[in-house]
């Protein structure tokens, strides 16, 4: 993996973050998934075995190690 930002070629750090996805009408929350994100435009960007690790998480219909209650709005 590059350490370089594909999209201004900034300098990417690596962190964890909080990835987000929305399966089968819900929305799922992982927290603390490593990740490099750009110190100039905030891209994130996730190596593949991470990537797999998330999905097959996701797929897995894993005991949740929290649910949190989420508000929801519409932009009137
Ligand atoms: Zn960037």
């Amino acid at each position: 993996m590059n350490h370089e930002c594909d999209l201004c070629h900034g300098k990417l750090t690596p962190t964890l973050t909080t990835y987000t996805q929305w399966y089968e009408g819900r929305l799922i929350v992982i927290e603390r998934v490593p990740a490099l994100v750009c110190e100039q435009c905030g891209e994130v960007y996730y190596a593949p075995d991470i990537v797999e690790r998330i999905q097959s998480l996701i797929w897995s219909d894993a005991e949740p190690v929290r649910t949190i209650e989420t508000p929801v709005y519409e932009l009137k």
